[in-house]
C-alpha cells in the first residue's frame, strides 16, 4: 500500500492535533523508511518479477525488521517514547504508536501473504488486494480521500502555503502512486530502494504544509490575537 498510508497520517491529525502532519507521515510509513536503507544495507531482501500480482512485481522475499508486526510495535513504542520525551501527551504518543503498527495492517490488505508476524517466525500474512487493479486504485484513492476529508475538517490553512502547498503534496503523491501504478517495473533493487526513499520528501512536505495550517476547533486556535 501506499497512498493508503498517507491517509492514516492524515486522519490521526484529528486525534492528535498538536502533532505535526510530518510527525504522522514518518510515523505511518515508518516501515516504508526503514524498508529501503535495510535492503541496501544488505540486511532485508526483495526481488522484481514481473506479473507476480496485477499491481507489485515485487516480491518481499524477507523484510522482518522493517515489515513484521511484532518489530513494528517495538518501532512504535520506541517513537511513542521519542514523542513523550519531547513533551507531548500520552494520547500523542498512543497516536504515533497506533500509526507505526497502522503500516502493517494496511499493508496485510495490498501484499500477497509474505508479512511477518516476528522475525524468525514462518508465518505470512496477506490478503492480497494488488490481484485487482480496480480494487486496488479504488481503495488506495478512496483512503487516501478520506483521509484528507479529515485532516481538512481538522486544519484550516494559515496562508497560501498551507492551502497550495497541502493541494501541491496531495497532487505530487496522487502523482507518483499513478506513474509506479501504470509505468514499468523498477530496473533493479538498487534503483528501487533509491526511489523507495521519496517518502522522507513527502515528510518533510507534511511538516512544511502542516506549519501553514492550524487546528479548526475553536477551543484549539492558537494563542495569537486576531489584533
Ligand atoms: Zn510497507
Amino acid at each position: 500500500m501506499f497512498l493508503g498510508h498517507f491517509a492514516a497520517g492524515l486522519a490521526a491529525k484529528r486525534v492528535a492535533p498538536a502533532l505535526s502532519l510530518g510527525a504522522l507521515f514518518a510515523a505511518a510509513q515508518g516501515a516504508d523508511l526503514l524498508w529501503p536503507n535495510l535492503l541496501l544495507a544488505g540486511a532485508e531482501r526483495v526481488e522484481i518479477r514481473p506479473g507476480l500480482t496485477a499491481v507489485n512485481p515485487l516480491d518481499f522475499v524477507s523484510y522482518p525488521w522493517s515489515h513484521s508486526l511484532a518489530a513494528l510495535a517495538l518501532w512504535g513504542a520506541a517513537a511513542a517514547l521519542a514523542v513523550r520525551a519531547l513533551g507531548f501527551g500520552w494520547r500523542a504518543a498512543a497516536v504515533i504508536w497506533a500509526a507505526v503498527v497502522s503500516h502493517w495492517l494496511l499493508d496485510v490488505a495490498s501484499h500477497v501473504p509474505d508479512l511477518p508476524l516476528a522475525p524468525g517466525l514462518a508465518a505470512r500474512l496477506g490478503l492480497g488486494l494488488w490481484h485487482s487493479r480496480p480494487a486496488t486504485l479504488v481503495v488506495e484513492l478512496g483512503l487516501l480521500a478520506l483521509g484528507l476529508a479529515l485532516y481538512l475538517r481538522t486544519t484550516r490553512a494559515r496562508d497560501g502555503i498551507g492551502r497550495f502547498g497541502l493541494a501541491g503534496l496531495v497532487a505530487l503523491l496522487v502523482g507518483i502512486y499513478l506513474a509506479s501504478f501504470y509505468g514499468p517495473p523498477p530496473p533493479d533493487t538498487r534503483v528501487l530502494a533509491w526511489s523507495a526513499q521519496a517518502v522522507w520528501l513527502f515528510v518533510a512536505l507534511g511538516w512544511w504544509v502542516d506549519r501553514h495550517r492550524e487546528p479548526r476547533a475553536p477551543g484549539r486556535t492558537p494563542s495569537r490575537s486576531p489584533a
